[in-house]
């Protein structure tokens, strides 16, 4: 970051552009690894009892951050849901996270706003991601979670993405033995829920 300093407008831009390039390729081939793994049924998932607050909140203080810098409020609401504890595989759970987040992020223009919150239902820890970003399409939405399913509105070509990050979310929630849903308003915004049992 020192070197940064010496480099002129132009030369920044570029390296942020090849920073977010790199990252979209990492997140592409973590993304077809996942993908393959879960069509040969060799995805490994390691459990372990964890409190959820504490396991989750690394990622959600990233996608805060990540956010704000695209000038989008971020909410978390975490009242009443101290200590916690669930059988979760860690690693996996926060992977769902981060895609939701993520796509809340990318799906929402800047000025608008993310709300993340935890509710405690029938035996049930389910978590909701809500933004007030572009809603997805009704034609497309009861296949959101298959593989390569991509909204199809002509603003999703200039937005990357390979259409694979939904369909991992929901098989790692399914081995988790929890279900994933989605309900959304075109123009509006969308909210993503998980459930997890306790
Ligand atoms: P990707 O984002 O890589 O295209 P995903 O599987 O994560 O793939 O999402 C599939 C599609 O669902 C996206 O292409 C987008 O059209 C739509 N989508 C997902 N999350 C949101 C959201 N929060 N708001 C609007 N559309 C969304």
């Amino acid at each position: 970051n020192e070197n940064k300093d010496k480099l002129d407008s132009d030369q920044k831009h570029l390296l942020d552009q090849v920073v977010t390039t790199t990252e979209q390729l990492r997140v592409l081939v973590e993304d077809l690894l996942n993908a393959s793994k879960i069509e040969k049924g060799v995805i490994n998932v390691n459990f372990e009892v964890a409190d959820y607050i504490y396991t989750t909140a690394d990622t959600i203080d990233l996608f805060r951050q990540k956010a704000n810098q695209k000038n989008i409020e971020f909410e978390f609401d975490n009242t009443g849901l101290a200590n916690t504890k669930i059988r979760i595989d860690k690693v996996r759970i926060n992977e769902v996270m981060s895609n939701l987040l993520s796509n809340a992020i990318k799906y929402t223009d800047s000025g608008g706003k993310i709300k993340v919150w935890i509710d405690v239902k029938d035996n049930q820890l389910i978590t909701h991601v809500a933004d007030t970003g572009k809603g997805i399409n009704p034609q497309v939405l009861s296949s959101i979670f298959h593989k390569f399913v991509r909204g199809v509105g002509p603003l999703d070509q200039s937005i990357k993405g390979s259409g694979l990050g939904l369909y991992i979310a929901k098989s790692i929630i399914e081995m988790h033995h929890g279900q994933i849903w989605v309900q959304s308003e075109l123009g509006k915004g969308s909210t993503f829920s998980f459930s997890l049992p306790l």
